[in-house]
C-alpha cells in the first residue's frame, strides 16, 4: 500500500521570486492528486541561498517579473548542475513562463541584458516590444488540448533538441512566428500557460506523478480520479474570449 512509502517529495522553485498568476496552483494539484492516490506527499520550497535538497521526486517552478528573474539568476546557475543530473535521470519537472525561459539558454531582456540560462531547454528568448497576453489552447500530441492564460514579452524559439509542447489553437504561445508553445526534452516541460495550468488541464499532473511514482517505488496507482468538475472548468475555459 503506497501510504507506507516514504513520501513523495516535490521541489517548488523559487515561490518568493517566481511565482505570479496563481502559479502555486501548480503544486496543490500535484500535491492532492498524489494523495487521492494513496501516496504522503512532501512540498519542499527552494529559495536563492537555501541547500539544495535531496532526494527530490517532481520540481516545479513558475513565472515572475524580469525582477525577479534577476534576483534567481545567479543562484540558478549555482544549482544548475544538481538540476541538469536530475533532469538527465528523468525526474520530471514542469516550469513556467519565466522559469521556463531560463531553463533555456537566456532571456535578452528589452534593454538587451542578457540573463543566463541553464540550458536543460534548447530554447532561447528575446523580449520584444508587445506582450502578449489572454486565453491559450494548445494541442498537443502527448497531453491532447491544454488550456491556460499566458502573458510574456519574451517570444521563445526551440533549437533542434527540443520539441514543443503543443501547437496553438487560440493565442500565441512561444513566438509569433511558428504557432509552438512551449517545450520538451527528457521529462521536462516548459510552457507559458499560467491559469494555473494544472488545475485545468489534470492529465499532465497525473502525468508528472506517473513518472515520479514509477520511477521511486516502481509502479503508480493509476486509480481514477472524478474530474467532472474540472471537465466543466476546462470547457468553460476553452469559450473564453482571447
Ligand atoms: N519576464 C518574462 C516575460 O515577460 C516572464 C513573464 C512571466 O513569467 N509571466 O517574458
Amino acid at each position: 500500500m503506497s501510504s507506507t512509502k516514504s513520501p513523495l517529495r516535490i521541489l517548488h522553485l523559487y515561490p518568493r521570486d517566481m511565482n505570479i498568476y496563481g502559479d502555486y496552483g501548480n503544486i496543490l494539484v500535484l500535491k492532492r492528486r498524489a494523495e487521492w492516490r494513496g501516496y504522503k506527499v512532501e512540498v519542499i520550497d527552494y529559495n536563492p541561498g537555501d541547500n539544495f535538497p535531496k532526494d527530490i521526486d517532481v520540481i516545479v517552478g513558475g513565472g515572475g517579473q524580469d525582477s525577479g528573474q534577476d534576483k534567481v539568476q545567479a543562484d540558478l546557475q549555482k544549482i544548475s548542475h544538481k538540476l541538469r543530473d536530475l533532469a538527465d535521470n528523468g525526474t520530471p519537472m514542469l516550469v513556467i513562463c519565466g522559469l521556463y525561459q531560463l531553463f533555456g539558454k537566456y532571456f535578452q531582456t528589452h534593454d538587451k541584458r542578457i540573463i543566463h540560462g541553464i540550458g536543460i531547454l534548447d530554447i532561447e528568448t528575446i523580449a520584444e516590444s508587445e506582450r502578449l497576453i489572454g486565453n491559450i489552447t494548445i494541442q498537443s500530441q502527448q497531453f491532447g488540448d491544454i488550456v491556460g492564460y499566458e502573458n510574456h514579452s519574451g517570444q521563445t524559439f526551440l533549437g533542434k533538441n527540443a520539441k514543443p509542447l503543443g501547437m496553438v489553437i487560440r493565442g500565441v504561445g512561444n513566438n509569433k512566428k511558428d504557432k509552438s508553445e512551449g517545450a520538451c526534452s527528457n521529462n521536462v516541460i516548459g510552457s507559458y500557460l499560467h491559469g494555473s495550468l494544472l488545475p485545468k488541464n489534470p492529465h499532465i499532473a497525473d502525468w508528472l506523478i506517473e513518472q515520479a511514482a514509477t520511477k521511486k517505488y516502481g509502479n503508480f496507482e493509476s486509480k481514477n480520479i472524478d474530474d467532472h468538475f474540472t471537465s466543466l472548468a476546462r470547457e468553460h475555459a476553452m469559450k473564453r474570449p482571447r
